[in-house]
């Protein structure tokens, strides 16, 4: 990060502008917005900024002199077309540490405007630190089709509530509270222009949370975090990721999806590797039951989905029996994740008419499985948890009926940057996976689709 975003109160404060044309016009409007008492120096101020300006006293001095620093500006704006003079008052405010902004010359500046969305009191800002000031404009232009021009209003009304509902709400509640107002019916009819019956129905909420049990219990969100590229969340991950006061979450959840969790919620990392569980799953129930008694919100985020391998079903079993209310929301299971990342379909008329996910993970070194039925034709079995099971795997295949020449594929950290793809037969493919030295997290595919991806793949190719 180059520049640090922040946002200045300029309501009464002095600032410096230093031009009277097109450039220092717009920058004066802005000013003047946000409640600033501006000092211009120019030569000549052209029409409109001479209709800004609340008084003609305000247009201090024709000509720009270093001993004008004296006054104690907040900030200075260098908006001439004389490059040299700009460049000097740039000097000069860095001399003395008041920042400064030559427009259109990122070289001389302190500070840097950016791209604006007024939706007072919210307001968005948009910079690329003057290196792309066309994206960052098509990128508010982008903000200004999701961002409609209501918010404002809600903005505005939530703004009006604050201190009612913080003398009348615990903490814990008043984020849930306010989340309710902004993405429920209230924030619709907001949108919708109806403000009056907006603002009863938020006195109405007020009253339920100040007075029901029910909005004072905390809940849990098994929500699938799918294998690895944010990109393949689901909408109501996402938004439940944001609106989340703490999250349990395990080391299959990539990094770049951790990103996207709200960054005030309290993080906890409950580990889970194969046979190394950081933390054991009993100790997980009990503190999602905890965490949620004391009113929190939790999510608890796990890769793939959590039904599928993650022993989700088990941590809502135990949630169930201590009557707290929960939701589940699917997430991309690395089966589908890896297969289509890889250029596997799991399926296809030419090559396999079923698929099954079976664990490969050993209890007692021993894998309990259906051999017979695995190892049938036209069939794909996909392996979670395989990696140290591979030999026996490929072991039990062939002894069963499957032909050493079927195709297998491992697929090691699938859909992310990272992702690599081995492939071979059932015959070689134990060895074929040490000498490429194939770590974990990894998923097996086993079965005729596998030869697809020589003219499938597409992913990182
Ligand atoms: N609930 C998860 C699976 C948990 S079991 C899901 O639905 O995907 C853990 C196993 O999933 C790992 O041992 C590995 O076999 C597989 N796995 C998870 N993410 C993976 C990824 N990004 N790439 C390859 N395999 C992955």
């Amino acid at each position: 990060m180059d520049n640090f975003p922040i946002f200045l109160r300029l309501r009464g404060e002095k600032v410096l502008l230093i031009g009277g044309g097109g450039v220092a016009e717009r920058k004066l409007r802005l000013l003047l917005k946000a409640g600033a008492q501006v000092d211009v120096v120019a030569t000549e101020l052209n029409d409109a900024v001479k209709q800004m300006l609340p008084d003609p006293s305000w247009h201090i001095a024709q000509q720009y002199e270093t001993e004008l620093l004296t006054t104690p500006y907040r900030i200075i704006i260098a908006a001439t077309d004389d490059g040299e003079l700009n460049q000097r008052v740039a000097h000069d405010a860095g001399q003395r540490n008041i920042p400064v902004n030559v427009v259109d010359d990122p070289k001389h500046c302190s500070f840097i405007f950016p791209s604006i969305l007024d939706r007072s009191p919210l307001l968005l800002a948009v910079s690329s630190g003057g290196e792309a000031p066309v994206l960052a404009r098509q990128t508010r232009a982008r903000l200004e089709t999701f961002v409609p021009a209501a918010w404002g209003d809600l903005a505005q009304l939530t703004s009006r509530y604050r201190e009612t509902v913080k003398s009348r709400l615990p903490e814990k509640l008043r984020r849930r509270f306010w989340e309710e107002v902004c993405e429920g019916p209230i924030g619709e009819q907001m949108l919708a222009g109806r403000k009056s019956e907006a603002e009863q129905a938020l006195l109405d909420l007020l009253n339920a949370y100040s007075q029901d049990q029910k909005y004072q219990k905390g809940e849990v969100w098994l929500v699938g975090a799918g294998p690895g590229d944010p990109d393949l969340l689901t909408f109501r991950a996402l938004r439940l990721m944001q609106n989340c006061d703490v999250v349990l979450y395990d080391r299959l959840v990539a990094p770049a999806v951790m990103e996207l969790v709200r960054r005030d919620a309290d993080r906890i990392y409950v580990g889970k590797k194969e046979a190394e569980h950081v933390v054991p799953q009993d100790e997980i129930n009990q503190m999602l039951i905890d965490l949620a008694k004391e009113g929190k919100r939790v999510l608890r985020l796990k890769g793939g989905d959590p039904f599928i391998f993650g022993r989700g079903g088990e941590e809502i079993d135990r949630l169930a029996e201590n009557d707290i209310p929960f939701q589940v929301v699917p997430g991309i299971t690395s089966a589908s994740g890896c297969s289509s990342y890889a250029g596997i379909p799991l399926t296809h008329r030419d090559y396999a008419q079923s698929c099954q996910f079976v664990t490969g993970h050993m209890k007692d070194d021993v894998l309990d499985l259906e051999w017979q039925e695995l190892a049938r034709p036209a069939h794909t079995v996909v392996f979670y948890m395989g990696l140290n099971s591979l030999p026996e795997i490929s072991k039990q295949l062939m002894a069963h009926g499957a032909p050493e020449s079927r195709p297998v594929a491992l697929v090691e950290r699938g859909t992310t940057s990272q992702q690599r793809v081995v492939t071979g037969t059932l015959a070689d493919i134990a060895e074929t996976v040490i000498e490429e030295n194939v770590k974990s997290p990894a998923l097996i595919i086993v079965g005729d689709v596998v030869e697809l991806r020589s003219r499938l793949a597409w992913f990182g190719q």
